[in-house]
């Protein structure tokens, strides 16, 4: 897909990703969970090239937990993005984005080891650790 907008719960922010598949990962960390209240589901557009800010910029505040720059909205609180400085690499809330999640593939989970044994998705996929080791299946 190419041109992919994206917006927030209040529309203040939008977003645009050039060009992206239907790819969803999970992150099951601790800032993700204690910030949005359960698994943060992703996307991994990759660098800023690849990330056209429409709308609404100003409205991002930057939480900066080194080495990472977390970006919300600062009106509705949701989630924009995950940024890494050093590579200059975006993963973006995959909410934002209605033409992603409306055919998404989801075969990722990332930091498995930082799940709560209260919730788990169902299917068979990928699961790393926060070493990005992977997590043989437990049946
Ligand atoms: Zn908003
Ligand atoms: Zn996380």
């Amino acid at each position: 897909m190419k041109n992919i907008l994206g917006h927030c719960a209040c529309g203040a922010v939008e977003v645009n990703i050039r060009e992206y598949g239907n790819f969803v990962y999970a992150c099951h960390c601790d800032d993700c969970r204690r910030r949005g209240g359960g698994a943060h589901m992703a996307v991994d557009p990759g660098n800023s090239s690849n990330v056209d800010f429409i709308k609404g910029k100003s409205n991002i505040t930057i939480w900066i937990d080194e080495p990472i720059e977390r970006g919300f909205c600062s009106i509705c609180g949701c989630d924009i993005f995950w940024h890494n400085p050093a590579d200059d690499h975006y993963c973006m809330n995959a909410e934002l984005f209605d033409d992603i999640i409306k055919d998404a593939s989801f075969e990722l989970e990332l930091f498995y080891d930082h799940k709560p044994a209260y919730y788990s998705f169902s299917g068979k996929r990928k699961r790393l650790d926060r070493e990005f080791k992977e997590i043989p299946e437990q049946e």
